[in-house]
């Protein structure tokens, strides 16, 4: 059986480290926030290459605050993509403003920048694209478009820890970027958690603020504030993995590296990363107009699959008042259709890549093209 993720294994291999750092926690009482989250914060945005990082419960909170500290509000439009996870839009529903799409690229999976300015209008206020499964967007281009036209630019960097463009990490280019601590990204807690990272320390005193009910003084509310403070224990166990983040990225890129090299053409398009990206292969996604038969077959093989993500979210019920057609997505929706997620972990074996690539293979064999 290759498993399609492995967080126990993993676990096991940091077991006391992670049991000392949570002990340390619930020796010292500081449950909520505190030193731990503070250390946390400060390794994490140097991590980053940001000035700035403030500690909030998920990534989906780490963007409805990034979006309020721009200033995004009701009657505001957001530019995004419609091929993420859910969460990238409903942050921008949180706030009362409207998302508005562009398509993706067909090699980078990323916004398509040259789409971005026919998009905007006078009520836009910012661009937020997506650093889809661990490869950065093109934010020269972005961040071109974002200053001639005045807008905020914000990383959704929820998949992207440790990814790079032209050396600058995810993170320090946009004007905020938002990470997501979920167990399964690539720098996951025991539980939930977010951060918001800037180089601007006005932005990161609103985000503290807005983190914890909007006051920087106990009682003192001066903004319309939220409860989204990261946990003590969250902080504490997001430090020790830190420390081995740099690891367990190259463990999936050589994983990358071996599935290049064995998959051969096996009739399926593998990732590819785009020259002075390095990509963090949160998602090892193909592309395969079979992607129903191959996932069977693979599965009959005991190799587990994924796909993210299946319905783009302007053909999704939930937003369908967005009023978005099938068909104004070309790309999202070919993806949508034809995205398989290969088995990727740090400590994925070569073995189980040749069993992945094999299996592929012989379905390749099985079916004509
Ligand atoms: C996981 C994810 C989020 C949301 O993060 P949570 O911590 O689950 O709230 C947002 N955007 C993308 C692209 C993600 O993959």
């Amino acid at each position: 059986m290759v498993p399609f993720v492995d967080l126990k294994s993993q676990y096991m291999g940091i077991r006391q480290e992670i049991l000392d750092a949570v002990a340390g926690v619930l020796d010292s009482g500081q449950y909520v926030l505190g030193s731990e989250v503070a250390a946390f914060e400060k390794e994490f945005a140097a991590f980053s290459g940001a000035a700035h990082g403030v500690a909030v419960n998920s990534g989906t909170s780490a963007l409805h605050l990034a979006l309020l500290t721009a200033g995004v509000g009701r009657g505001d439009e957001v530019i995004t993509i419609p091929f993420t996870f859910v969460a990238t839009v409903a942050s921008i529903y949180y706030t009362g403003a409207t998302p508005v799409f562009v398509d993706v690229d067909p090699v980078s999976y990323t916004m398509d920048a040259a789409q971005v300015e026919a998009a905007i209008t006078p009520r836009t206020k910012a661009i937020l694209p997506v650093h889809l499964y661990g490869q950065m967007a093109d934010m020269d281009a972005l961040r071109a478009i974002a200053k001639k036209h005045n807008l905020v630019l914000i990383e959704d960097a929820a998949q992207a820890h440790g990814a790079e463009y032209n050396g600058a990490r995810a993170g320090s280019l946009g004007d905020m970027a938002c990470f997501s601590f979920y167990p399964g990204k690539n720098l996951g807690a025991y539980g939930e958690g977010g951060m918001v990272v800037t180089n601007n320390a006005e932005s990161a005193r609103m985000l503290r603020m807005l983190r914890d009910w909007g006051a920087e003084k106990k009682y003192e509310h001066v903004l319309k504030g939220y409860n989204y403070r990261m946990e003590g224990v969250q902080g504490a166990i997001l430090r020790v993995k830190l420390r081995h983040l740099e690891a367990w990225t190259e463990g999936r890129r050589q994983a990358a590296g071996w599935y290049e090299e064995m998959m051969g053409d096996a009739g399926v398009a593998r990732p590819v990363e785009v020259s002075g990206r390095r990509h963090v292969y949160h998602v090892y996604g193909v592309m395969t107009p079979q992607r129903a038969g191959l996932m069977k077959h693979l599965n009959d093989r005991g190799v587990q699959t994924g796909i993210h993500y299946p319905i783009p979210v302007h053909l999704l019920p939930a937003y369908e008042d967005l009023g978005y057609k099938q068909g104004q997505f070309p790309v999202s929706e070919r993806l949508a259709n034809q995205e398989l997620s290969l088995p990727m972990y740090p400590e994925i074996t070569r073995e189980h890549v040749r069993t992945v690539c094999e299996a592929v293979g012989a379905f390749a064999g099985a079916v004509p093209a």
